[in-house]
């Protein structure tokens, strides 16, 4: 096949403002494209040579561009710099240049579709210190041999400015005009990119197999399934209504979303979007190496930062820090990650995704070995209002987003790419920010591990009520301090050591250690959150809650200047919680 039909198309395609249009010309493109070909034309109406997933492209720069074309048309970049001046187009410009070379030459080889696309593949592959003069001859060549409007398009396309707008849906509607017979089978064309992100594939298997080829289409380890997403409500009645009374609700963890794609040991990780995000992860790969138990398998896990001394949950922000393509080992020391596993959508020969949430949930925990840092997500399941409120604020508490409720009726299948009613996240509305730091009350400890062996890894801390004159617990406070800090503390509060909980003391959580109320730290946390565990002005603000703060940091500062009676009181407590909130945008 010719590149000049393509280009062709791509020129009417260019002059079109109508959708269906276009997809029309679309439709006569991918009819008279050979079979063997039609993945190679489909990645390149959108600029490509392969989907997404794949992390090779072709990259060239526009002066790489220019410097291309002044090889192959014999001007100077100066001169091809002017003219750009003029079109803002390196293809406008690429179409003038091999314009006037053309008046002057007799022979060309007519240029196909194979062979732009094996060189544009080839750039694209170029590596090490001669790839620049690799792909600027690949390029030139090319050029030498294109029509004027040839070299508009290979130019636009190698620079990533093709811009034709042909979306991932426009592409399904074609194909299922042109080779699934009408749009009544858009829905099983559009199925089968769901489930592999890969429209080139789906192309070839439609245009060679036809409808059945589709029909038998299934879940491939290495091409990233489009992920489900979730609707959202606020009250908890009308979640559980929604979906029929009862469901499991799981902690929804405040991280990155993954997908980890496993043969052997060969694992590659998928984000959201469906970019290869591995090379941010190898801690991550390495659990899954270790905690997956199948040979084979797809799963998804919310990949979370976490304090590396206490082993709890960081705001999302910190993996910010993993976002980089050089340093990793030293990111991977400061901001280490736990994975948190929430579906099963492949394993072992099995497509699972047309199978019931439970049934793959069932078959997650069946190939995952727990472990620190790699666990399946918390869940219950649940018909009772009151038990999901009660679960959201301790998933809040615990440093989690809120709750994914999820449908388990025989109809939960995964659903591909579409965001529906069988999964609903319930988050909070409102947010208490905290700006001000906090005097706290140490009450008890508990024993650390790892690091932390041998001194503490958490601090139970407390606010004061002085109405009652006691103590009631708001956090657990385990990061800000520093080696030394830890070093010290077990001797430091060696003499406040007590048998069991203070008398003065009220709280629900067991400690590992006790202590007198004497010693009073500087806390800086995130927010103020209702609570269901701590007892700080129990039941002042909604019954059977108390008040907690979230990601608390010891700031350095030991108060002794302090009594623990001068510490901040629940009172206080209770007026930053009512004078932050804030009502959350709607996300
Ligand atoms: P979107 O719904 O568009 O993905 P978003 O990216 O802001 O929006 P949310 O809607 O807030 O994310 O929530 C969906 C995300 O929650 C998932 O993509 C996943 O990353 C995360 N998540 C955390 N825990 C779970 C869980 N247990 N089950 C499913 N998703 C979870």
């Amino acid at each position: 096949m010719r590149y000049s039909e393509i280009a062709d198309v791509y020129e009417k395609i260019e002059a079109t403002t109508k959708r269906l249009e276009m997809t029309g010309l679309l439709v006569g493109l991918l009819k008279k494209t050979p079979k063997e070909i039609i993945d190679k034309v489909v990645y390149l109406t959108q600029g490509k040579i392969y989907p997404d997933f794949v992390k090779l492209e072709i990259g060239v720069a526009e002066r790489l561009a220019i410097k291309a074309l002044a090889y192959a048309s014999g001007r100077r970049e100066s001169e091809i710099e002017e003219n750009m001046k003029k079109t803002g187009d390196i293809g406008e410009t690429a179409q003038n240049f091999v314009e006037r070379k053309r008046q002057m030459t007799f022979f060309q080889k007519p240029l196909t579709v194979q062979k732009v696309y094996e060189t544009f593949d080839k750039m694209a592959r170029a590596s090490g210190s001669g790839a620049i003069d690799t792909k600027i001859t690949l390029l030139a060549g090319l050029l030498a041999d294109a029509t004027p409007k040839e070299a508009k398009y290979i130019m636009r396309t190698v620079t990533g400015n093709l811009r034709l707008g042909i979306a991932d849906m426009t592409v399904l509607d074609a194909l299922a005009i042109a080779y699934g017979g009408g749009k009544e089978t858009r829905e099983l064309v559009e199925r089968a990119y769901n489930i592999s992100s890969d429209l080139g594939l789906v192309a070839k298997t439609l245009a060679e197999e036809g409808l059945e080829g589709i029909k038998k289409f299934k879940v491939i380890v290495g091409k990233p399934i489009r992920p489900m997403l979730a609707e959202r409500l606020s009250l908890p009645e009308e979640i559980l209504e929604k979906l029929g009374g009862k469901c499991v609700a799981e902690y929804k963890y405040d991280g990155e979303r993954i997908q980890a794609h496993k043969k052997g040991d060969e694992i590659t990780l998928f984000s959201r979007r469906l970019e290869d995000i591995s090379d941010q992860y190898p801690d991550a790969i390495d659990l899954l190496r270790r905690h997956v138990l199948a040979e084979e398998a797809i799963v998804e896990a919310e990949c979370v930062a976490i304090d590396p001394d206490t082993g709890e949950m960081r705001p999302f922000q910190e993996l910010m820090h993993r976002r980089r393509k050089y340093g990793i080992e030293k990111a991977m020391e400061e901001y280490p990650v736990s994975l948190f596993m929430f579906d099963a959508l492949y394993v072992d020969g099995k497509d699972l995704t047309l199978e019931p949430y439970p049934v793959r949930r069932k078959t997650l925990e069946s190939i995952i070995r727990e472990g620190d840092r790699m666990k399946i997500a918390k869940s219950i399941i649940t018909g009772d209002v009151k038990e999901l409120e009660k679960f959201f604020l301790e998933a809040i508490e615990d440093g989690c987003e809120g709750l994914m409720c999820k449908s388990i009726n025989e109809d939960s299948v995964y659903q591909a790419g579409a965001r529906g009613w069988l999964w609903i996240k319930y988050k909070r509305d409102y947010k208490s920010e905290m700006t001000d730091t906090v005097d706290l009350v140490v009450v008890g400890a508990f024993h650390g591990r790892g690091k932390r062996a041998g001194t503490y890894g958490a601090l139970l801390l407390a606010a004061y009520n002085p109405e009652n004159d006691i103590f009631e617990t708001v956090c657990k406070c385990g990061t800000g301090f520093t080696d030394e800090d830890l070093a010290k503390l077990p001797e430091m509060m060696k003499k406040h050591v007590i048998p069991h909980k203070h008398p003065r003391v009220n709280s629900q959580i067991e400690a590992d250690v006790w202590f007198e109320p004497k010693v009073v730290v500087e806390v800086l946390g995130a927010e103020i959150t209702l609570s269901p565990i701590h007892t700080c002005a129990m039941n002042t603000i909604r019954q059977g809650n108390g008040l907690a703060i979230r990601f608390p940091r010891f700031t350095g500062n030991y108060r002794l200047d302090k009594a623990a009676e001068d510490a901040t009181t629940t009172t206080e407590i209770v007026e930053m919680y009512q004078k932050q909130l804030k009502k959350i945008a709607e996300s």
